[in-house]
């Protein structure tokens, strides 16, 4: 996901209120939701039933506990009322408070077993589900569940480690078109007597588990585009009516970056791509098979195509193969943050890799002086939408930037094949990519995983050099003058410029402690001297002659 706005004040106080997520995938595993969602033009009020399957790991559950917000805990009076909790057609007792909908199940289970709930509820979603009009003036109804504000409308475990397939089941007045994750299965206009109301049901359904983080509805009106096929994966536009001509051409890029990732990660993980416009919070949200973008993010040509290359890489990395809990969520933003450069050096060329590190770069570094402490693997920040900073998205995408100069393209491309390989419709966290990209390279990574994901900061290198004429010896002083007390070990390339040579000789020194010397013999005298001059190490420099 990219963030378009500030952090508003509702985000951080709903935090407040759920405080971190934990989960408890032990004892039971959701497989699979089917969520029937009833919305109305009359009232916000939503009626939803969900049909949950649970499989039992622990014979000793008595208990099920789901995440979803109920009336008292909600806002202003927001939230859902759990009408009936039932198993098989038979009620079971349950209680509903601290958005937490305990249920008793009150028999002897066996591991494995699979048993099915259905609970029927109401009420105004107070967030999750965005219920408003767009920037036309039209009623639209929009999900937008991350981090983890499914709970304020389906009743979930809403957390990235318990993933499951689902489909939504949704009636709406006939004026309405629908969209949600997976394949279309149904989609037909009925007549409801009693309110004299036209009404269509839309069925659409996912066979491939994803976080409840990614698994949305959106309903309005909508212009849709059936644009092309890739690999038999259909590529849709959904944009407002009004914004037809120039949404359907504003999502464009979208073929040509779905096919630079399936070459490079192995085919598209879901069954179709629809690009869809929305009244999401963030700039996009890469909800599973249909990513939602603000209705801003269309309109601005320039950005937009790297937001695309950012959501359509979230499909593999955050959706398919998602992050085992919060603190990874690096393996999400900085994936789709480095993937989106990728797509970049590979269509414009390595300048624009170079300038959008560099970029980056900034942020790293203003983002440490605000917060010193924080690092890439991050398990004191418990305020989900904290985590959305510089160091999930940039600085995790320049630890893959310079993990690819330690390993080389090729290897460096076929860890992240295996590892998504391995991984996809499941979970993993920063150990696990760290052993494939062991058993990829032959190198042990421990301490470079460590120096630059389990520590905060970066290199401060201050440095010189001096060229001796008489002895052709070009001397290099480098020193790591960084306030943390840690000393980095780096791999740095010097760039030697010769008079009339427009490519500069490449010299590699490693610099492993805080302070060290070298000395190079130049067949003639250099014109100057860089550090750094392909942009591959994350640190602040200066470097000056003596
Ligand atoms: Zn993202």
């Amino acid at each position: 996901m990219i963030k378009l706005y500030p952090l508003l004040p509702w985000m951080l106080s709903c935090l407040s209120l759920y405080g971190f997520a934990q989960v408890e995938t032990k004892l039971y595993d959701v497989e699979h939701y089917t969520f029937h969602i009833e919305i109305s033009d009359r009232t916000d009020k939503i009626n939803g039933l969900a049909e949950i399957f649970v499989k039992i790991n622990d014979p000793k559950t008595q208990t099920l506990t789901l995440d979803l917000v109920d009336i008292a805990s909600g806002l202003d009076g927001k939230g859902m009322h759990v009408k009936s909790v039932k198993k098989k057609g038979r009620s079971l007792s349950y209680n509903h408070k601290d958005n937490k909908l305990s249920i008793a199940l009150n028999e002897t289970l066996e591991p494995g077993q699979m048993i099915s709930l259905s609970v029927a509820y109401a009420g105004i979603p107070a967030d999750g589900l965005i219920i408003d009009e767009n920037k036309y003036g039209d009623r639209t109804f929009f999900g937008d569940n991350w981090p983890d504000r499914a709970r304020h409308w389906l009743p979930t475990v809403d957390h990235p480690a318990d993933k499951a397939t689902c489909e939504f089941i949704v009636t709406a007045p006939a004026h309405y078109q629908v969209i949600a994750n997976g394949m279309l299965r149904e989609e037909s206009n009925l007549l409801d007597f009693k309110n004299r109301e036209e009404l269509k049901v839309t069925h659409w359904v996912n066979r491939i588990p994803i976080p409840t983080k990614v698994m949305v509805m959106g309903v309005a009106r909508f212009a849709v585009l059936h644009a092309e096929q890739h690999h038999h994966i259909p590529i849709q536009y959904w944009v407002y009516p009004e914004d037809r001509e120039a949404g359907f051409s504003a999502f464009e890029p979208s073929a040509n970056i779905l096919q630079f990732f399936s070459t490079k990660l192995g085919p598209y993980p879901y069954d179709k791509l629809a690009q869809v416009e929305s009244k999401t919070n963030y700039g996009g949200m890469e909800n599973a098979s249909n990513i939602f973008y603000s209705e801003e993010a269309i309109h601005t040509r320039n950005k937009l195509e790297a937001l695309i290359a950012h959501e359509i890489a979230h499909q593999w990395f955050g959706n398919s193969l998602t992050e085992s809990d919060w603190s990874h969520v690096w393996l999400s933003e900085g994936f789709a943050t480095y993937l989106s450069h990728l797509y970049f050096e590979h269509t414009y060329g390595r300048d624009s890799l170079a300038a959008l590190l560099k970029e980056d770069k900034e942020r790293i570094f203003a983002f440490h002086l605000k917060s010193p402490e924080t690092t890439v693997v991050d398990t004191a920040t418990h305020n989900l939408f904290k985590l959305l900073n510089a160091n999930s998205y940039q600085k995790g995408s320049w630890f893959l930037h310079m993990l690819r100069s330690k390993t080389g393209d090729d290897l460096f491309w076929k860890g992240l094949r295996l590892y998504y390989q391995r991984y996809k419709e499941s979970n993993a966290n920063t150990e696990d990519f760290r052993k494939i990209m062991e058993e990829v390279s032959g190198q042990n990574l421990a301490a470079f995983f460590n120096q630059w994901l389990n520590k905060p900061g970066h290199p401060y290198i201050t440095g010189s050099w001096k060229y001796n004429g008489f002895g052709k010896k070009l001397t290099i002083s480098l020193d790591q003058s960084q306030q943390t007390n840690q000393l980095y070990d780096l791999e740095i390339q010097v760039g030697i410029y010769y008079k009339n040579v427009s490519q500069p000789e490449i010299r590699t020194i490693h610099l492993d402690g805080k302070h060290k010397t070298y000395e190079f013999k130049l067949k003639k005298s250099p014109q100057h001297i860089v550090l750094d001059p392909n942009t591959w190490v994350l640190m602040d420099f200066v470097f000056v002659e003596t």
